[in-house]
């Protein structure tokens, strides 16, 4: 499990951190029984899905990876039975004050006897400590620390310590992201998202940075393909080279978005819903594009477009297609 790094900047008791305090030492379960016994089944697709390939948890006198300590204790989509009603007061009031959204932080375990195949697990759980109310840059919350006890055909085998914040969402300035990451536009707007650029289409953007649409071209059998690929879909040939479409097109399929608002798709001549078109290119090939130039309520399956190099940023281009009729 992965830390998420937070950082205070501010708050302190309050009466709230008052109230969630009386819940520490209550039971979150009590006398918690796995669902199913220690099992190789259940270590192999462990260790396949870890891709751990330590000896020790495979063959005869096999034990189970001690990290996988709370999976004998999850209660899966239907839960265990035996959750106590102290957990669900708890959240109850943190829902209530607004405190309604959670993310994991980190855990601790304690490993004190290898867990075999054949071992029944058995456990309890106690909220053992609530913090108080802290400020992240996810927002302001609480950390909620429970402890869970695992025992192993009745010897104490470990202890699993889960922590999570629930917290309020800060309020940030629209168009920001939380901590202002690569998509926060100087100005406060949102930018596009940035392409993924690699290898296998590096050869595309590099044509529209040259306001060239490139079509790559298989070196055996010819045919033309979009996106761009390492092979082709016809022959499997990895040999290829492009050309260049001329531009010319026909909106062969669209959606009109409306909700959620995505302000850095809005284009000037039409500030509200936008259209998102599949063009089929004279070539044949189709991609995926704006159509620019034309109300959304306007663009029509077979309408011709044609290409044009759109400069939403300073840092990226991007082909669209202008609508002829509107
Ligand atoms: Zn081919």
């Amino acid at each position: 499990m992965t830390g998420t790094r937070y950082r205070q900047v501010g708050g302190g008791p309050d009466a709230l951190y008052g109230r969630l305090k009386a819940y520490e030492g209550r039971a979150a379960a009590t006398a918690g029984v796995g669902k199913d016994l220690v099992n190789e089944p259940m270590i192999r697709h462990w260790c396949e899905a870890m891709g751990d390939t330590n000896p020790a948890y495979a063959g005869p006198g096999a034990i189970a990876p001690p990290t996988m300590l709370q999976a004998w204790t999850m209660g899966g989509l239907s839960g265990h039975s035996d959750r106590s009603s102290a957990y669900d007061e708890l959240f109850g009031l943190l829902d209530g004050a607004g405190y309604t959204s959670v993310v994991a932080t980190d855990c601790e375990q304690e490993y004190l006897r290898p867990l075999r195949p054949g071992d029944e697990i058995t456990f309890d759980a106690v909220i053992e400590s609530v913090s108080e109310r802290k400020t992240t840059k996810l927002g302001t919350g609480y950390f909620i620390t429970t402890r869970t006890d695992v025992r192993a055909a009745g010897e104490p085998a470990g202890t699993h310590r889960f922590r999570i914040l629930r917290y309020r969402p800060a309020v940030r300035a629209r168009g920001t992201k939380p901590g202002g990451g690569p998509e926060a536009g100087q100005d406060g707007r949102n930018l596009r998202p940035r392409p993924v650029i690699n290898r296998d289409n590096a050869g595309f953007w590099q044509g529209v940075a040259e306001h060239k649409l490139l079509i790559q071209r298989c070196g055996q059998c010819g045919a033309l393909r979009f996106p761009w690929l390492p092979g082709c879909n016809e022959c499997g040939c990895q040999e290829w080279d492009t050309v260049e479409a001329s531009g010319e097109g026909t909106v062969f399929s669209h959606v009109v978005m409306h909700h959620p608002p995505f302000p850095a798709f809005r284009t000037s001549d039409d500030a509200g819903p936008y259209a998102v078109a599949l063009i089929e290119l004279a070539e044949g090939v189709r991609m995926v594009s704006n159509v620019v130039g034309v109300p959304h309520g306007k663009v029509r399956t077979g309408m011709p477009v044609r290409l044009e190099f759109l400069r939403t940023d300073p840092e990226l281009e991007l082909p669209v297609f202008r609508g002829s009729e509107g």
